[in-house]
């Protein structure tokens, strides 16, 4: 037998099914490619790199260029592979005992509970209202300071509830939790419901926000996210990252998406309209809970959603089932493909429901 750390044998795996599905639309990534004009820069770039040198200023021109986009500084920005590393940073630096709490709404990001795991911290999830998953703020806040966490984090819009708070919700939170409590706005899906809790940062030097380049800008591969904070946090938090632990392969390419990223409105748009097609057809379905979104992906409700998803997986189509996961029973999480894949998943939903599969 191997020694482990404490707590390693027990922590749950993220549980997604992965094969090579024919409709992929499991994971929220963009089901399309970079615009023509963005890939063509791309790979004029990769050509270029210099193979042989760790990154240096390949990280601070996407850092100085984000920076500039928000009116910040370099020292506000840091630059991880995936938002997720940054939070797995984050709750490593707020965590690393027991009394550590951590608050989120729940259901919300499935890694939030196995982060705080990881980073021997306590979560503390605030159950979010069964029938529309609105979160009552003032318990949200209440948990936060009876807890007294050190970090409160709210995912907005919310994965894989698909449902958003305002940018007023946000700044009540902000107002009302501890001053000595970090508070993470995860907006990995803001660019689909176009507002942010950027304006809020320089009013509130505990907020930090988080986003990704895998879903709006569809560059999941490449693994880059970024986060913008008070440079004290930032310089904090920098301290449990390895040095050098951006490749420039990802930097540089996410640096040309983000120079153009007026190229990817379209396909945003693409992205929002199919979601808002796709919900009206579900809503046309017996049976079928349709919940609002403003995300890139639709989360529903169905008495036989364990029965569909086996329909969908003997199809090809990978789709999220939750199982009997809390607060999600009997849910499914649908991203939004391309027009035809979405046809085509439809197709079996209401082949489904008709009894005709
Ligand atoms: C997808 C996602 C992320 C991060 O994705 P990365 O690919 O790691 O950038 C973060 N938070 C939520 C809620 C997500 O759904």
């Amino acid at each position: 037998m191997l020694n482990y750390r404490n707590g390693l044998a027990d922590m749950p795996s993220y549980d997604v099914v992965e094969r090579p599905w024919d409709i992929k639309v499991n994971a929220n990534e963009c089901n399309l490619s970079l615009p023509p004009l963005v890939e063509e820069r791309v790979m004029t770039r990769l050509s270029r790199v210099a193979f042989n040198r760790y990154p240096n200023e390949e990280y601070d021109d996407l850092r100085d260029q984000i920076a500039r986009n928000f009116g910040m500084q370099r020292e506000n920005v840091l630059i991880g592979s995936g938002s997720s590393e940054i939070i797995e940073k984050l709750f490593y630096c707020f965590g690393g005992s027991p009394e550590a709490k951590i608050v989120y709404p729940w259901p919300s990001f499935s890694m939030y509970p196995i982060y705080s795991k990881a980073a021997e911290a306590t979560g503390v999830p605030v159950a979010l209202s069964e029938d529309d998953y609105s979160l009552d703020l003032d318990k949200f806040i209440k948990t936060a300071v009876d807890e007294k966490a050190r970090l409160a984090v709210i995912c907005n819009p919310n994965n894989p509830t698909g449902n958003a708070f305002t940018v007023e919700q946000i700044e009540y939170i902000a107002k009302n939790l501890p001053a000595d409590c970090a508070f993470l706005v995860d907006e990995a899906y803001m660019e689909f419901y176009g507002k942010s809790a950027m304006g809020l940062l320089k009013k509130y030097p505990n907020m930090i926000i988080a986003r990704t380049f895998s879903k709006a800008y569809g560059l999941a591969s490449c693994r880059v996210g970024y986060m913008l904070a008070d440079e004290k946090i930032v310089t904090m938090i920098d301290k449990s990252y390895m040095p050098y632990h951006m490749n420039v392969l990802s930097l540089v390419t996410a640096d040309i998406c983000y120079q153009m990223r007026q190229e990817f409105v379209p396909h945003i748009q693409i992205m929002i309209s199919e979601r808002k097609r796709m919900q009206e057809e579900l809503k046309k379905l017996p049976g079928v809970k349709v919940y609002p979104s403003e995300t890139n992906f639709i989360l529903v409700k169905y008495d036989k959603a364990k029965e569909l998803n086996e329909l969908f997986e003997s199809k090809g189509i990978g789709v999220r089932h939750f199982g009997s996961a809390p607060g999600l029973k009997n849910c499914l999480r649908i991203s939004m493909g391309r027009r035809e894949e979405n046809d085509t998943w439809y197709s079996y939903f209401k082949a489904f429901t008709e009894g005709r599969a």
